[in-house]
């Protein structure tokens, strides 16, 4: 194949009619490298005022999952990946299930037949195994091309299929030349046609393989660019071979990088969390983990972070990405979804908070209910602490319950001190004795008492902080009293002072 064949098509600054596609085979849950991917192609369809499209690749029948197709569809709706075509939402091109489109793969799979760029090949498992175990042991690469079946009179063939022989449709690629992938990304990327064999078009089933099934689709879907993971770059010449053969001109190819864990593999379950699913059970909000993969590797300046979609869409550009695999980086995408948790209305985060603390134990979902303007006011105090929905009990449980139970050694570091052991039943005192339980009045009392005791205020503070909440560390202590009420402040705080006197006499 001639190179120059390629190089037009390619030109990835023609933005007219703009159609891309995320075509995922529906294996399992969505992995963030394909999200990423399905982001790349969302962003520059948008960008360009172009067309999304949604193709189920769901040929390989073993694999074959509605529960799959549904998950992936959700995740993309969850993530804010809305498609213009697609199976259910339908579109000039459907249907948009590889499974609903066999005649399609059947049809030019007869017309390549028919004009020579295939044929059918009846040798049997046994019989390929065969040639590549004598291909190898004689050192050589196995490329099969066909063996007498690739020149055999196509009625000789056609005598063999009404004999019921089982036989499959391999592609005649040609034995010499190349074929350029110009690729957006990464530039021209040469294969010796040589050293492709001839690869199987339609498998003895009747359906056809990816590559095929691809490569018919992108052309009969007018897709304009085709935006992919990088693994499918070995790939592309076979389909640039089966356009040329059909006659269809090609699209631009663009092959995105893997995203890999900090270790530099795949990223996994075993890095924490891999897929989208995984990541929204995290905690993690769909415009953030948005926001964070679409930035991932594509090219942005560095300074720039948070973009809405339609912000990330106007600046991004394909040839932009990088073609280096990205590195997922968790702590970058907890300070995305941090800003993003921030803007939240309290109100909002308030709701979901409501089962995972019944969950947790601390109250019913009734008691939270009925509670929910100071859970309100608990959150707005304490959103801008949280990175996930997940920190949510541990961030806000202490404001329920009575009683605290104390870590030992960092009560006896609270407590230890003469001056704590002495004034602090005096600070339990006062604040028993205020009129109002409000942030002003619970500053004066426990700023006067510690000036009366020529103390910094801190000495009442810190012990009065890990009464009340069990920590060391807590938004602002006078507001953190406030909410908790005076009930709850006044049980813990006495209950402190006798585990005091308990250790300390
Ligand atoms: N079904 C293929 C996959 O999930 C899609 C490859 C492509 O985009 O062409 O990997």
């Amino acid at each position: 194949m001639d190179s120059s064949n390629n190089a037009q098509a390619n030109d990835s600054s023609n933005t007219e009619n703009i159609r891309v596609r995320y075509a995922p085979s529906p294996t399992g849950m969505l992995h963030v490298g394909g999200v990423r991917t399905a982001l790349f192609n969302y962003l520059f369809a948008r960008k360009h005022g172009g067309t999304f499209v949604l193709r189920i690749e769901d040929t390989d029948a073993e694999r074959h999952d509605e529960e799959a197709v549904e998950q992936v569809e959700r995740s993309m709706r969850w993530i804010g990946l809305d498609w213009d075509e697609g199976p259910d939402s339908g579109g000039p091109h459907s249907p948009y299930r590889q499974t609903e489109r066999l005649d399609l793969y059947r049809d030019a799979a007869e017309r390549l037949l028919d004009a020579g760029a295939a044929y059918y090949d009846f040798a049997t498992q046994e019989e390929l195994q065969e040639f590549r175990e004598t291909e190898r042991a004689a050192g050589r690469q196995p490329i099969y091309t066909g063996g007498p079946y690739r020149e055999m009179p196509r009625e000789e063939a056609r005598e063999k299929i009404d004999a019921g022989e089982p036989y499959t449709v391999r592609f005649k690629t040609p034995r010499e030349g190349e074929t350029v992938v110009e690729d957006v990304i990464r530039g021209a990327v040469t294969f010796e046609n040589r050293n492709l064999e001839d690869f199987v078009l339609m498998k003895s089933g009747g359906t056809p393989t990816y590559n095929f099934a691809a490569a018919v689709d992108d052309a009969e879907m007018e897709i304009s660019h085709v935006i992919r993971g990088d693994d499918h770059l070995s790939n592309t010449p076979r389909q640039i071979l089966i356009y040329h053969a059909l006659g269809y001109e090609l699209p631009a190819f663009a092959h995105v990088p893997q995203v890999l864990g900090p270790d530099k593999k795949k990223l996994s379950k075993r890095h924490g969390a891999a897929s989208v699913e995984d990541f929204a059970e995290a905690g993690v909000l769909p415009e953030a983990l948005f926001n964070y993969l679409a930035l991932l590797g594509a090219g942005y300046s560095a300074d720039e972070e948070i973009f809405t979609p339609d912000e990330m869409a106007e600046r991004f550009r394909l040839e932009r990405v990088s073609g280096n695999p990205a590195v997922f980086d968790e702590t970058k995408l907890d300070s995305v979804n941090q800003t993003y948790l921030r803007r939240r209305p309290p109100e909002e985060i308030a709701e979901w908070a409501v089962p995972m603390l019944a969950d947790s134990g601390v109250a019913t979902e009734e008691e939270l209910r009925e509670d929910m303007p100071r859970l309100v006011e608990i959150v707005r105090l304490m959103q801008e602490r949280l990175t996930r929905t997940t920190d949510l009990p541990d961030a806000i449980g202490y404001f329920y319950g009575g009683e605290l139970e104390y870590e030992g050694e960092q009560f006896d570091k609270q407590f230890g001190k003469e001056f704590v052991q002495e004034a602090f039943p005096e600070l339990v005192e006062r604040l028993e004795g205020l009129p109002e339980w409000e942030e002003n009045e619970l500053e004066e009392a426990i700023r006067g008492l510690a000036a009366e005791k020529e103390k910094g205020a801190k000495h009442l503070i810190h012990p009065l902080r890990f009464a009340a909440t069990g920590r060391t560390v807590s938004a602002g202590l006078f507001e953190t009293l406030a909410l908790l009420g005076r009930d709850r402040t006044l049980i813990r705080a006495r209950h402190a002072t006798e585990e005091m006197r308990r250790r300390f006499g």
